[in-house]
This record gives C-alpha cells, sequence and structure tokens, in this order.
C-alpha cells in the first residue's frame, strides 16, 4: 500500500554530519563542540577503518596491527557546519594536553594542517581557549552512537541508557575514507574532504 504523507520524514541521525579528514596541502578551523576527546584502536581493513575489538579481534589475530584514531565534534569556522574530526593519535597530543590542562576541549579553537601532498602526510594540531559565546555551539555530537551506526555495532550498545530503537542508516552521508589512497575529489572551500 502506497503511504502518502503531506509531511517530509524526519531527517536522518546525524543527517548532514560528515566525517572528516584534512586533506593534504589544506588547512581546517573549528571550534570544538565535544566536552572529551574520543579514541580507539582501530584497523584499516577491508578498504575501511574498523574499530579493533580486542581480544578475540579477527584482524588483529590475522597479524594487522591496531591503530589508535581520535575524534571530536567540530563546527567550522568558516562554514559553521559541524562535523566530526578523525586525528591520529599523534596529532591528537595537543588535544589530549589541552583536555588535561582545562578538563574540556567544548569551545576550543583548533586548527589543523596537512602540510604534506599526500593523504596520511602527518597534520599538526594547535588549540587554544576561544573567547566567542559558546552558547550559540551546537550540542556535541554522540560519538560513541555515531560511530555505532557507521560501523554497526549493533550487538554492542554505544550507550547502556540508551532504550529507543536504533535509527536510519548514517551510510549515506558519512564514508569511511581509506587513509592511505590517492586522494579522489577534495573540496576547495577548506572545509575538509567530502568522502567518497
Ligand atoms: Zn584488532
Amino acid at each position: 500500500m502506497i503511504q502518502w504523507s503531506n509531511t517530509l520524514p524526519q531527517p536522518g541521525e546525524f543527517a548532514g554530519i560528515r566525517l572528516l579528514r584534512v586533506p593534504p596541502k589544506q588547512s581546517y578551523q573549528g571550534l570544538v563542540t565535544s566536552t572529551l576527546l574520543q579514541g580507539c584502536p582501530t584497523h584499516y581493513a577491508e578498504r575501511r577503518t574498523q574499530p579493533c575489538t580486542g581480544e578475540t579481534c579477527r584482524h588483529c589475530l590475522a597479524g594487522l596491527v591496531p591503530r589508535f584514531l581520535v575524534y571530536l565534534s567540530i563546527c567550522s569556522t568558516r562554514t559553521r557546519a559541524h562535523a566530526v574530526l578523525e586525528l591520529t593519535a599523534l596529532a591528537a597530543q595537543p588535544v589530549n594536553d589541552y583536555q588535561t590542562r582545562h578538563g574540556s576541549i567544548r569551545g576550543a579553537l583548533l586548527t589543523a594542517e596537512r602540510a604534506g601532498n599526500r593523504p596520511n602526510s602527518p597534520v599538526r594540531v594547535t588549540i587554544c581557549p576561544d573567547d566567542s559565546d559558546h552558547r550559540l555551539l551546537p550540542p556535541e555530537v554522540d560519538l560513541r552512537r555515531f560511530f555505532a551506526l557507521l560501523w554497526h555495532l549493533d550487538e554492542e550498545p554505544a550507550n547502556a541508557d540508551i532504550d529507543s530503537p536504533p535509527g536510519p542508516s548514517i551510510r549515506n552521508t558519512i564514508h569511511n575514507d581509506p587513509p592511505t589512497q590517492a586522494p579522489h575529489h577534495t573540496n576547495n572551500n577548506g572545509n575538509g574532504r567530502i568522502l567518497p
């Protein structure tokens, strides 16, 4: 039966929130909306980033060494677009230091620059306090839930207190990006790369 409606469906959970990596030879600046960084060991396997699941991880058992990645939600200072930024543990060290000093990273001004021309060239991060009105910042992205949907961790609830049914898939709005692959397309708005 056709299900006509006079209203549009609700946008998908996390609609429009992209997973960003700093493109080669570009920089990205934004105000952090996360309170704390989130990170976990991951593997790049089967052409995508996947979480390492620990002792029973099939990628570890296959001999792949896990790589710790850090994520935070952030609002571009130029476009105001809300996104999730991925950093290596090395690049995220200043973020970790800032978090240790201030107890929170929310509202901090973060600049990430990839000077090299390869997708996996090192990223240099600077982070400092910002005195703009942080009441205007959007709520932080629930990163554990964001990645539960991205990584399809159906068997592993991201938050024990979530009792609502899982939202629609976000695969159409965010995609994993091969960190070592040659760049396909780079947008020129300084807001990071639209992932393939
Ligand atoms: Zn593993």
